[in-house]
């Protein structure tokens, strides 16, 4: 029996965060959110582009991240960091927290990497009052315009999984872990703007163009999905039944999709990222 240990104030907290947040300046506690909020499967099988009028794109890229095999090594958000390039340990678009949960009565310790959940209905789309961030109609990537963002950060205080980081300074420096993890291939955000994980669709683009297969080609993949070590992320076209990682094979859409979590999907944000926690390991 897996049980994820956590509290039962998400709903009014998220509430509170997201009435204030119009005027409030938000900075999420790292780690606190996620280990007291990951709440149970609630799996959507059909995107919301399938319900609604809202376009799907091309492509429903789509991340799956299984715990039983993530080792907290962190070389997902190293990669991340080198290769979206911030200078700054306090950003990271990538985190990986460690959970406490009950497995069979006893308590072990997991890992839970957390990027952008791309959500299909994202709040932060919602909430940022000069369309600064947008969903992509080719694919429905969440991406910020730099050059439109105004730094209000309303759209932080409305993402329920903390994933965005506001640039209080100008990024310069030495990006540490350049180039041992990967080397930059975006430039800097400036100081002001709000930035957050893309699913490098800076690879996913020029991959495409090349007539690669994101998940599948290392060079039109994510950075994270590439290094990780340990077979813990799989990336790919949600549509085509398959994810895959270029190192470790593809996993079946099927295998999962009904029984993986999505990160506080009674909100119906529509996460595109999956989790197969302990007690769900399909391989
Ligand atoms: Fe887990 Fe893979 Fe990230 Fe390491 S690289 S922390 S194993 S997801
Ligand atoms: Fe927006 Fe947050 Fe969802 Fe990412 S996780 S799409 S930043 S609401």
């Amino acid at each position: 029996m897996f049980m994820v240990e956590k509290a039962n104030w998400f709903s009014r907290r998220y509430f509170v965060k997201v009435v204030a947040g119009g005027i409030a300046a938000l900075s999420l506690p790292p780690g606190y959110l996620f280990l007291t909020q990951h709440l149970p499967a609630q799996v959507q099988t059909k995107p919301a582009c399938a319900e609604a009028a809202v376009s799907c794109g091309t492509h429903q890229w789509a991340l799956l991240i299984d715990q039983t095999k993530c080792v907290g090594c962190n070389e997902c958000t190293w990669a991340c960091k080198a290769t979206n390039d911030f200078p700054s340990d306090s950003i990271t678009w990538n985190v990986v927290y460690t959970e406490r949960v009950t497995v069979g009565g006893a308590k072990e310790e997991v890992y839970l990497p957390r990027p952008c959940m791309q959500c299909e209905n994202p709040p932060c789309v919602a909430a940022c009052p000069v369309g600064a961030t947008y969903k992509r109609a080719s694919d429905g990537i969440v991406v910020i315009d730099y050059e439109k963002c105004i730094g209000c950060r309303y759209c932080m205080a409305a993402c329920p999984y903390g994933a965005r980081y506001f640039n209080w300074t100008t990024p310069t420096g030495k990006n540490w872990a350049v180039p041992q993890f990967g080397e930059p291939e975006v430039p800097r955000r400036p100081r002001g703007v709000v930035e957050k994980c893309t699913f490098c669709y800076q690879r996913l683009d020029s991959g495409l163009a090349k007539g690669l297969t994101p998940g599948v080609d290392p060079e039109a993949t994510p950075a994270c999905v590439d290094i990780c070590p340990a077979g813990a992320r799989f990336f790919g076209d949600i549509a085509s039944g398959k994810v895959s990682s270029p190192k470790f094979g593809d996993r079946d859409v099927s295998t999962f999709i009904n029984s993986a979590t999505q990160l506080k999907s009674e909100l119906n944000t529509k996460p595109r990222v999956y989790y197969i926690t302990p007690g769900e390991s399909q391989q």
